[in-house]
């Protein structure tokens, strides 16, 4: 077992590799490549019989590309060992504590980890004689000419210098501004885009024509110096980076000296948010022991330095197995695929579970129980599958989305222009259920106690198949549900007789009229002071009231035709329910984006720009024209504009429009209506 795991993961990571390093397109993300390979080191500890000397973890970068002369490093250029938390960077100052005895005073640089490519530059006599990529580690490409064009590498080192050779080395890289230059002009010429600034310098760094290169703009920082007993006077890698500032090499500013871990945690907090302002990608921190003499008791493994890790951010993707695929009746009867996940930490949470959207999607990725899928969480939207590592799929066919309701067995239907597929039998336990649920939530009626397990209970007893039937139960009732205790059932009679005081707007919320959320339902009651007005406006009446869209006003009207609205808006009001303003009970609007500023870009689906501006502002919110750090949200329709970057490069959360009508109790599970 373990054998074929280790093979799959060998030629997966190969492929990788070729496209990463050779090909410059990456053919999944990073985060993805680290957790495999994190798996493949892991087997390999556990069983060093199998290691290959093929094998990924055997090796430091990528081949050297042909059409370059070779170079032979000497020292070689290592890699880095990565950590993903503050345990595993403490378990590394562990190991390297272990090695030296007796302790020692040190300190840690903490340096950004720029993602770029790596680069040794010789100098002899202070001129630029050879500029050369990583490669493997020991063999690279001669790119002179290419790395001469770099403003930031300087042709002959500035001020006194030692005699002789020495090496710089640092990270080139691409700016983002550049960058996004770079993809656009790429685009307009039919040509693919880079998938990020790293690819795109290792792509440039490869141009045979160094013209081409010039153009680009390439810039490099310096991190690192070799050369011999003239350099002996240098006792910390902090002074070698003023050194090299010295010299005129552009060494990182945020370069940081820490005293110990906790001061490396305080810079990686501080980085793992601001590095989104940065004007170029940074994937971590480089941590490492500045005493020189340290680092070569230290020395290295056969592909990284033991007295330098690499402190990885928090993805916000990460690759997990599909362990099985459920379907979610709502209380609207729409049925919801999704996927239970290996739990898997992604961006700050675990993530078990993920939503499929609909039968279209599951089948546009093919699914199937056992597959290794990306998952990914965009700002706080619920995590979604994004794509499945077809590499790793098992054998066997597809899911298939059920043809019956998995709680009543009736058939489902697809509806045509919603792609959703429904269970449409009004006896359906799911759909009863959930309308109880929505009606006993929070922002409707907020009835306590009566949460998913006890309204099953009540279901099932046969003591509740409707919201009117809560208000005909009895002590009696309910003492011949299991598990409630005389006092639970006296607190729940309570909280139901208390919600009759809950006001209008709460109820019509409660009712579940589909596009009725919470914002619309204070706009309705606003312009309907009670429920019988409600039932009698006409289309025209609630097509006229601000922030409500056309599809919302034909919703709410068939709604108010309805017979069976009627009467059980009759019950309601037999029961005592509030279905109307009362001076008492003045619109206390919910507001779910009190104070937010939000920014739109692209087109909505749903909504109009003018109804979406009008039903943040319901919910306490402001739209604002552009895009700042302090913009709480950016919501993001079809063919988004320059403002999707801005917002990525910022860190402004982003809403996707089902996000947004979520957030203001629109959405499909919110509120969407039978
Ligand atoms: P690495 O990029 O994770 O770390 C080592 C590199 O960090 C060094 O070579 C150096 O170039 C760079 N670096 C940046 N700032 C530095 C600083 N201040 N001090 C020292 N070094 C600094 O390791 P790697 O071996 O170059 O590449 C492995 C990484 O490449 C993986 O973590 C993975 O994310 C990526 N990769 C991705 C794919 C893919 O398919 N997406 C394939 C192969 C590799």
């Amino acid at each position: 077992m373990p054998v074929n795991r280790l093979q799959e993961l060998r030629t997966l990571l190969q492929q990788a590799s070729h496209a990463y390093y050779v090909l410059d397109s990456p053919i999944m993300e990073d985060s993805v490549y680290d957790q495999l390979f994190r798996e493949l080191l892991e087997l390999e500890a556990i069983h060093p019989e199998l290691i290959t000397p093929d094998s990924p973890s055997q090796r430091v970068g990528g081949k050297p590309a042909a059409g370059f002369t070779s170079v032979t490093h000497s020292p070689p250029l290592y890699s880095l060992e990565n950590a993903f938390d503050l345990e595993e960077l403490a378990a590394w100052q562990g190991r390297w504590q272990r090695v030296l005895t007796p302790q020692v005073p040190f300190d840690y640089v903490a340096e950004l980890k720029i993602d770029g490519i790596s680069l040794a530059l010789t100098y002899q006599e202070g001129l630029l004689v050879r500029a050369a990529t990583r490669g493997d580690g020991v063999t690279g490409e001669d790119i002179t000419a290419n790395v001469r064009t770099i403003p930031s590498v300087p042709l002959r080192l500035l001020g006194p210098h030692p005699p002789g050779l020495l090496e710089v080395r640092g990270e080139a890289f691409l700016a983002w501004d550049r960058f996004h230059t770079l993809n656009r002009e790429r685009q307009a010429r039919g040509e693919l885009p880079f998938a990020n600034p790293r690819n795109a310098t290792a792509g440039t760094l490869r141009q045979l024509d160094p013209q081409v290169v010039a153009q680009r703009q390439l810039d490099f920082f310096a991190y690192t110096l070799h050369g011999g007993p003239a350099l002996e006077d240098l006792a910390t890698q902090w002074q070698r980076l003023q050194q090299l500032g010295s010299w005129g090499f552009r060494v990182n500013p945020h370069t940081q000296v820490c005293r110990d871990l906790g001061a490396v945690q305080v810079y990686w907090d501080y980085w793992r948010t601001a590095r989104r302002a940065l004007p170029y990608l940074t994937d971590g921190v480089v941590v490492k022991l500045n005493q020189l003499d340290l680092q070569d008791q230290l020395g290295f493994t056969h592909r990284t330095p033991r007295w330098a890790i690499a402190l990885k951010y928090p993805p916000d993707e990460a690759a997990t197995v599909v362990e099985q695929i459920l379907v979610q009746v709502g209380r609207t009867g729409a049925v919801t695929p999704v996927a239970q996940l290996t739990p898997v930490a992604l961006a700050g949470t675990v993530v078990a579970r993920a939503t499929l959207h609909n039968a279209d999607r599951v089948q546009e990725l093919g699914l199937r129980v056992g597959d290794t899928v990306v998952v990914r969480k965009a700002g706080e939207v619920i995590p979604e599958i994004v794509r499945v590592v077809e590499q790793l799929r098992p054998q066997g066919p597809p899911w298939q989305f059920p043809t019956r309701c998995p709680l009543c067995g009736q058939p489902l239907v697809r509806t045509v222009q919603a792609a959703a597929i429904r269970c449409v039998n009004p006896h359906c336990p799911a759909i009863g259920q959930g309308q109880i649920l929505h009606w006993a939530s929070r922002a409707a009626l907020n009835i306590q106690g009566l949460g998913e397990k006890r309204v099953a209970q009540l279901w099932e007893q046969g003591l509740v198949c409707s919201i009117v039937d809560l208000y005909d139960l009895t002590g009696e009732g309910l003492a011949a549900l299991p598990g409630l205790g005389d006092k639970s059932a006296a607190n729940l009679l309570a909280e139901i007789a208390a919600s009759k005081q809950q006001p209008w707007p709460r109820v019509l919320y409660g009712l579940g009229i589909r596009h009725v959320g919470v914002t619309v339902a204070v706009l309705l009651a606003e312009r309907f002071g009670a429920a019988e007005s409600l039932l009698t406006a006409s289309l025209e009446d609630l097509s006229a009231i601000p922030g409500i869209g056309p599809e919302t006003a034909q919703s709410v009207w068939e709604w108010g035709q309805a017979p069976a609205s009627q009467i059980l808006l009759g019950e309601l009001q037999n029961r005592g329910l509030t279905l109307a303003n009362t001076p008492r009970a003045p619109i206390t609007p919910p507001q779910p984006l009190q104070g937010k500023v939000l920014v739109i870009t692209g087109t909505l689906e749903h909504l109009t720009r003018p109804q979406a501006q009008a039903l943040i502002q319901a919910a306490g919110g402001r739209v604002v024209g552009s895009l700042s750090r302090r913009t709480d949200y950016l919501v993001v329709g079809s063919s988004p504009g320059s403002k999707l970057q801005a917002a990525e490069k910022l860190g402004v959360p982003q809403l996707s429009e089902a996000s947004l009508r979520q957030l203001l109790g629109q959405s499909e599970t919110g509120s969407d209506g039978r």
